[in-house]
């Protein structure tokens, strides 16, 4: 028979918890007063917080040793691939069917929500896997943090997110040239298309390669790839659906078009200059920096043969460049929010990026708020995620000692739940 363990354990993994449960906290961080609540009790039901209270005798789970947290939140991950070099990428590209990617990246999911990241935003994978693996989450078929999907990322032909990039022209003629379904534009219609494809496929916002990237296989990693119309289209076709858009962007000049035309966040922003931190601070846009990415491909532009050798030199010249834009833009007050871009790095490795965001001068609360309170505010979802209160998802991280302190203790979470379900302990 099944034992309703106290821990949640046995239930049915990624159901909500029906059963009502306490959870004992040596201290819980109220990321909105910015303090430590010493030894409280949190009081579950049906997966949300129903009740924080001084703790009283014993609950049914025990973390009076711990520091918890509301679950964290990364604005910026690839949850359905991971980096590998060059030649075992293109061999998986000749070999390998969408299916096993989707078995492969099974794992990826679980790794990071056993890191502590209970939501997370996946802005672009081919193929509908991001869309096939919220589904996969949400039934309980398969363990993973709470996904909002972007599907397929919009670019234009030879953009960041084309995925005939690279192919020879016999292969791309093979193939048939990519369009509007497969997230291709190049016209104010065909952007508008390409979002409603998306509201079809079953996204939950829009994402969109403002400029060239590091690891496609294309010269620039910044040039603009969008006109303004196109961007304006994006946008307002966007509004229409209820979809925030999220635009990629290391140049300058494409990051204030997207800006200009009214996208939600800049991703990576890289070559950020002080007229685009205008417009941030202006339009109210949010920055994700993703200084892990940055971090990750400019280390492996290092070894010979890891990147292509059209990629290997824009992540050497970019990679090193974000984490400074980072301390700048956070210096400047731009708002924001907690992003990797997991799967340009080994996932589960996403809690680095708070020892990276406070190496560049950002206090330990306010990484943590960038991850909680901010993402949550980002997401849309600032009543439900992102902190620990009566009505919110019952989503807690504890570690052992003080993350304030000492921010790589977050790297090491001892204990994740999600929804009212144990999944880490
Ligand atoms: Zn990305």
């Amino acid at each position: 028979m099944r034992k309703l363990g106290a821990a949640g354990l046995l239930l049915t993994m990624g159901a909500a918890s029906a059963a009502t449960q306490t959870v004992d906290c040596g201290r819980l961080l109220d990321v909105k007063a910015g303090i430590w609540r010493e030894k409280v009790t949190v009081h579950i039901e049906n997966g949300s917080v129903k009740a924080i209270e001084p703790t009283r005798g014993k609950g049914d789970v025990d973390l009076s040793a711990m520091s918890c947290m509301p679950g964290f939140i990364d604005m910026h991950v690839h949850l359905t691939s991971q980096t590998q070099p060059q030649v075992e990428a293109l061999r998986g590209q000749m070999t390998l069917d969408a299916i096993d990617r989707a078995y492969d990246s099974v794992a990826f999911a679980e790794r990071t929500l056993k890191a502590g990241f209970t939501t997370v935003r996946d802005l672009g994978a081919n193929e509908g896997l991001n869309i096939a693996m919220k589904r996969a989450i949400n039934t309980g078929a398969i363990v993973g943090p709470r996904m909002f999907t972007a599907g397929k990322s919009i670019a234009t032909t030879g953009g960041h997110a084309d995925p005939s990039n690279g192919q020879s022209r016999e292969l791309r003629h093979l193939h048939g040239t990519p369009g509007p379904d497969e997230g291709v534009v190049n016209s104010p219609d065909e952007a508008r298309q390409a979002v409603r494809a998306r509201y079809q496929e079953g996204a939950d916002v829009i994402k969109i390669t403002a400029t060239g990237g590091v690891l496609s296989q294309a010269s620039s990693g910044m040039n603009s790839q969008f006109v303004e119309a196109e961007l304006k289209a994006l946008v307002a076709t966007a509004r229409d659906y209820g979809f925030k858009v999220a635009a990629h962007a290391h140049g300058a000049e494409g990051m204030k078009r997207a800006l200009r035309a009214g996208v939600d966040s800049i991703e990576h922003g890289t070559f950020m200059d002080d007229e685009a931190i205008a417009l941030f601070r202006k339009t109210g846009g949010w920055y994700v920096p993703t200084i892990s990415a940055g971090r990750y491909v400019a280390d492996k532009a290092k070894e010979a043969n890891y990147y292509s050798p059209l990629v290997r030199p824009k992540a050497a010249a970019i990679g090193p460049q974000i984490q400074g834009t980072f301390a700048r833009a956070y210096k400047a007050g731009v708002k924001i929010a907690f992003g990797t871009d997991a799967g340009v790095f080994p996932h589960g490795e996403n809690a680095r990026e708070f020892a990276y965001m406070v190496e560049a001068g950002m206090p330990a609360l306010e990484a943590i708020r960038c991850a909680t309170l901010s993402a949550a505010s980002l997401l849309g979802q600032s009543s439900r995620l992102g902190s620990l209160e009566p009505g919110f998802a019952a989503d807690i991280v504890a570690v052992a000692g003080d993350p304030l302190k000492d921010i790589t203790l977050l790297q090491k979470v001892g204990f994740v739940m999600k929804e009212g379900v144990v999944y880490k302990q």
